[in-house]
C-alpha cells in the first residue's frame, strides 16, 4: 500500500517527532453521531502542528486501515515513514460521547488492538529528532519511543484516565524521562488525587515533568513550572460541534510552535500555549479533521491577535 509523505524530507532541521494513537472513531455530539470518522491522537497532533513545522509520525495501524486514513496527509508536511501497517492486526477504534458534557469525553467504547501490541519502529532517520511528543498512548510505548532517540531536547507527553487508572506504574516511570505533561482537569485531578487545580500541577511537577500543562476545555488552560503560573482562557468561539482532538491540536500547535524556534524559555512556551488554544478552535468547529482541514496559517494567526486582544486591558 502506498503512503503519500513516506520517505520524504529525511533532512530536517527543526524535527519534531510525535508518537500516538492511530484509529477510527465514533463520535457523538449534541450536535449529531458519526462513525467510522479518522481519528487518533498523533493524527490530530500531525496534522496541527504541520501548520508550524515538518512533523515526523510514528505509529501502527492493523492491514484492516482504510485508505482514507492513510492518505489523510497529503499535501502535509507529515513525513509517514514510521507509520506500519502491520499484517494480521486491527486498528485501533475509540467511540466517544460528548453529549453530556462538550468539555470532556465519556469513553463508551475503546477497542486498543494493535496499540496493546509492540510500539512501531522508529526509522534510523528519524533518531536525530529533536522534539518529542508523546501522544496518548500506552506509556510502555511512550517510554520506549523515548529511548529509542538519540537525546532529544524537549520531550513532552500527554496522557488520559485510561491509562492513570490501568497503567499507573509504567505512567510514573515515564514522568520521570519528560520535560513536559499535557492533560486535563480531570486526568490531572485523578492522577494527584487533589481537587484545587494548582495544587495538583504542583504535585505532577514533584513526579518529574519541569512543566505541566492542565487543559480546562471551553474555560482555557493553566501552566505551571517550579517558578511560574500562567493561565490563558479558550479562544472565544461560539461554534463547537465535536470537541474530539482539540487536545492532541492543542499540543499540536504548542510543539509546532516550539520545534520552529529555537527559544524553549517559559515565555516561548506560554507563546505556544497560545497557538495550541487557537489551532483547538479550528478542529472544534467541525467533526473529524474537518476543522482543521479548514485553517491555514494565515487565519492561525489572525485568531493568535483576536485572543491577544481579548486578553489585555
Ligand atoms: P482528544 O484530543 O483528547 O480529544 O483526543 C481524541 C483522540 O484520542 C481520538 O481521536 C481517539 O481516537 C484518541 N483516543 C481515545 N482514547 C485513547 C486511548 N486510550 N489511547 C490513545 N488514543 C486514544
Amino acid at each position: 500500500m502506498e503512503i503519500p509523505g513516506r520517505g520524504t524530507n529525511m533532512t530536517r532541521t527543526m524535527s519534531l517527532l510525535v508518537t500516538g494513537s492511530i484509529g477510527i472513531d465514533a463520535v457523538q455530539t449534541p450536535h449529531g453521531n458519526r462513525k467510522e470518522l479518522i481519528g487518533g491522537s498523533a493524527v490530530y497532533f500531525s496534522y496541527a502542528a504541520s501548520f508550524f513545522t515538518p512533523v515526523r509520525l510514528v505509529g501502527v495501524v492493523g492491514e484492516d486501515c482504510p485508505a482514507t486514513l492513510l492518505h489523510v496527509f497529503k499535501g502535509r508536511d507529515v513525513d509517514t515513514g514510521g507509520l506500519e501497517v502491520r499484517k494480521g492486526s486491527k486498528t485501533f477504534r475509540w467511540h466517544g460521547s460528548y453529549v453530556k458534557n462538550m468539555n470532556e469525553a465519556v469513553t463508551v467504547e475503546v477497542d486498543l488492538n494493535v496499540l496493546a501490541e509492540a510500539a512501531a519502529a522508529i526509522p534510523p532517520h528519524f533518531k536525530d529528532s529533536k522534539h518529542l511528543f508523546l501522544a496518548n498512548t500506552h506509556p510502555r510505548l511512550q517510554l520506549q519511543t523515548l529511548q529509542a532517540l538519540n537525546g532529544p531536547k524537549l520531550v513532552v507527553a500527554d496522557t488520559m484516565n485510561l491509562w492513570i487508572e490501568t497503567e499507573r506504574p509504567a505512567l510514573l516511570d515515564l514522568l520521570k524521562h519528560i520535560h513536559g505533561l499535557v492533560l486535563n482537569d480531570g486526568e490531572a485531578r485523578l492522577l494527584t488525587q487533589k481537587q484545587n487545580l494548582v495544587e495538583a500541577a504542583r504535585s505532577v511537577i514533584k513526579m518529574g515533568p519541569k512543566f505541566v500543562v492542565i487543559k480546562k476545555g471551553e474555560h482555557g488552560c493553566m501552566m505551571v513550572s517550579e517558578g511560574d503560573t500562567f493561565v490563558l482562557p479558550a479562544f472565544p468561539t461560539e461554534k463547537v460541534i465535536d470537541p474530539t482532538g482539540a487536545g492532541d491540536s492543542f499540543a499540536g500547535g504548542m510543539m509546532g510552535y516550539l520545534a520552529s524556534h529555537t527559544d524553549h524559555s517559559m515565555t516561548a512556551v506560554k507563546k505556544s500555549l497560545a497557538f495550541g488554544t487557537v489551532v483547538a478552535s479550528f478542529t472544534i468547529a467541525d467533526f473529524s479533521l474537518d476543522g482543521l482541514k479548514a485553517a491555514t496559517r494565515p487565519a492561525i494567526d489572525e485568531r493568535l491577535a483576536h485572543l491577544r486582544a481579548a486578553v489585555t486591558f
